[in-house]
């Protein structure tokens, strides 16, 4: 059995303006979205090393990396590479900041 179509989630949320919405100037804007995606296998990145590399290179001169990666940890993106990082580095990432938050305080 074949896994799901999934597609990008980037419906603007309701306070975005349209006029002045960042995902307008993403670099993936024309790129076939399924290269970001495992069709729902978070980890199966590490069977496709290759699409992987591909996704993470547009993302590193995407100019709205930031957002981007801001917006994947909002609504929870469990699938997808999205600002440059794959679900597992996202989720690596958020767990040493909050460390880094609990030493501080
Ligand atoms: S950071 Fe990557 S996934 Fe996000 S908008 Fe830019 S190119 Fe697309």
């Amino acid at each position: 059995m074949s896994p799901a179509r999934r597609t990008f989630n980037l419906a603007p949320t309701p306070a975005t303006d349209r006029a002045d919405d960042w995902r307008d100037d993403a670099a993936c804007l024309d790129v076939d979205p399924e290269l970001f995606f495992t069709g729902g296998y978070p980890s199966a990145w590490g069977k496709h090393p290759e699409d992987a590399a591909r996704a993470k290179a547009i993302c590193a001169d995407c100019p709205v990396v930031a957002e981007c990666l801001t917006h994947a940890y909002e609504v929870g993106d469990g699938h997808s590479i999205r600002g440059g990082l794959t679900p597992s580095q996202r989720d690596r990432l958020r767990r040493k900041a909050k460390r880094k938050e609990a030493q501080a305080s």
